[in-house]
């Protein structure tokens, strides 16, 4: 992509309504646009951005057996009359009448609409167990959004959504997706905790939020430290039976501020693993028993014969807080350091003179060289002075950056970049591209 043709509108300063360093550096960097309170519209590096931390979801998803559909943004108001839930959500709802006169919402979550696509085609246990999600826009009213997309009222969430015949089974579904966070967010170069988080009225144990640690994070959190620097699991596992996983985790003491019990803390946390952080809810997994089934008769029958109602869970994470969380996590003055995986270009090739035919010749045989490797380059074309481009290089984070100009090709050397350490190599063009491909 040659940044002259590309649209990147970055800015100088960060408004002043931006608070935190995440919202400031994804709308210095364009990546987002504030369209209303709340609203963005995701310009295209962030739109990259998005779209490579939704598919580091799916294949998570995907590989703890989760099953991908998509249910529409605007639902029936009587469809959440079934369970009780269009009355109690309150203002977070966003209500719409259509010509009709018919009640819609823009969905909050999916819990409804899910039970009822589930009790039209699954009749016997033989077909669980099912988790089915997917990743759609939501839209909740929140009453104070800030931190741009970290709280908006549109954002993008994937939820997912278990059916199984009994509380063990709905345990085995609750243990994949528990695991499953844990390897998507370890992708993405974050340390998300799981944390003991509260279950409302239904009660039970079986609900975590996974955490990352950050000062400017909205959750006060309690937890042993050794949770933090524990590795994820990796794809390798027994993924049918995760509960040695889950165990060692969960042994460990982790709480958000409404499940805290200081004694509890005291009494299982030696002095100084005890952690006391901020933190950011990434992630939030939920088993719920028959609380949607029961109502809306989402029934099977089990191998007796007889119909029992189905028990779920349901498994939430943030896709699009997630972008804010990982800027949180990975940024310096300059501005953004983007984990490879997560990167919306792999390599920033910065020509310094793109008037000189030698110069323009070499990066252009760097950008077919690298393009042809698979790697997403964002060739710096324009005629902007080079301390400008190495600035905006740092500030969208691009995880290479490769310099070529012509008082390094007179001396038969190119210049490569690491972000994330401010290391420099002076290397001939064939070294710089065989180490990026
Ligand atoms: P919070 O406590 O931050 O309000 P929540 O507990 O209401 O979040 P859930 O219903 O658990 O959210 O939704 C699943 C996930 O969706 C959350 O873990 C979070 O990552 C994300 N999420 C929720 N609300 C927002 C929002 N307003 N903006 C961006 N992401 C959100
Ligand atoms: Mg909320
Ligand atoms: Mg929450
Ligand atoms: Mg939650």
């Amino acid at each position: 992509m040659r940044l002259s043709r590309y649209f990147l509108p970055t800015l100088k300063e960060a408004p002043s309504d931006a608070q935190i360093v995440s919202h400031q550096l994804m709308l210095r960097a364009g990546l987002i646009r504030q369209e209303a309170a709340g609203i963005y519209a995701w310009l295209p590096l962030g739109l990259r951005v998005l779209k490579k931390i939704e598919q580091i979801v799916r294949e998570e998803q995907v590989r703890a057996g989760a099953v991908e559909l998509l249910m529409p943004t605007l639902q029936l108001a009587d469809l959440w009359r079934e369970s009780g839930r269009y009355d109690a959500y309150g203002p977070e709802m966003l209500r719409i009448t259509d010509r009709h006169e018919r009640e819609l919402l823009y969905g909050p979550t999916n819990e409804e609409m899910i039970t009822d696509i589930f009790r039209a085609y699954v009749k016997s246990y033989k077909q669980l167990p099912l988790n089915l999600f997917h990743i759609q826009w939501k839209f909740r009213d929140e009453r104070r959004p800030r931190f741009g997309v970290m709280r908006g009222r549109e954002f993008l969430m994937k939820d997912a959504y278990s059916f199984d015949l009994d509380e063990a089974g709905a345990r085995r579904a609750y243990n994949r997706m528990f695991v499953a966070y844990l390897n998507t967010f370890a992708r993405m170069g974050l340390k998300a905790v799981p944390m003991r988080a509260d279950t409302g009225p239904i009660g039970g144990d079986l609900s975590h939020e996974f955490i990352v640690l950050a000062d400017t994070g909205e959750s006060q959190v309690f937890c042993d430290r050794k949770l933090v620097e524990m590795p994820a699991p990796g794809a390798d596992v027994d993924w049918n039976d995760l509960q040695s996983i889950v165990d060692e985790r969960t042994s460990l003491y982790a709480a958000t501020e409404e499940m805290h019990d200081a004694s509890a803390f005291e009494a299982q946390t030696a002095e100084a693993d005890r952690l006391t952080a901020r933190g950011i809810e990434v992630g939030h997994i939920f088993y719920f028993g028959t609380k949607y089934s029961a109502p809306m008769k989402a029934k099977v029958a089990g191998p007796d014969g007889a119909d029992t109602e189905v028990h779920m869970g349901s498994y939430g994470v943030g896709v699009s807080r997630l972008l804010g969380a990982i800027i949180e996590a990975s940024h310096d003055a300059s501005g953004i350091i983007w984990p490879d995986a997560v990167a919306p270009f792999d390599v920033q090739l910065i020509s310094l003179r793109p008037d000189a035919p030698d110069v323009a010749a070499a990066c252009e045989q760097a950008l077919s060289r690298l393009e042809a490797a698979g790697k997403a380059v964002l060739y710096d074309d324009t005629d902007e002075r080079p301390g400008g481009k190495f600035a905006t290089a740092d500030l969208i984070g691009t995880p290479w950056q490769l310099t070529i100009g012509p008082k390094g090709l007179a001396d038969g050397v190119v210049e490569l970049k690491r972000r994330a350490t401010g290391e420099k190599l002076s290397l001939s063009l064939d070294e710089a591209v065989a180490r990026l491909v």
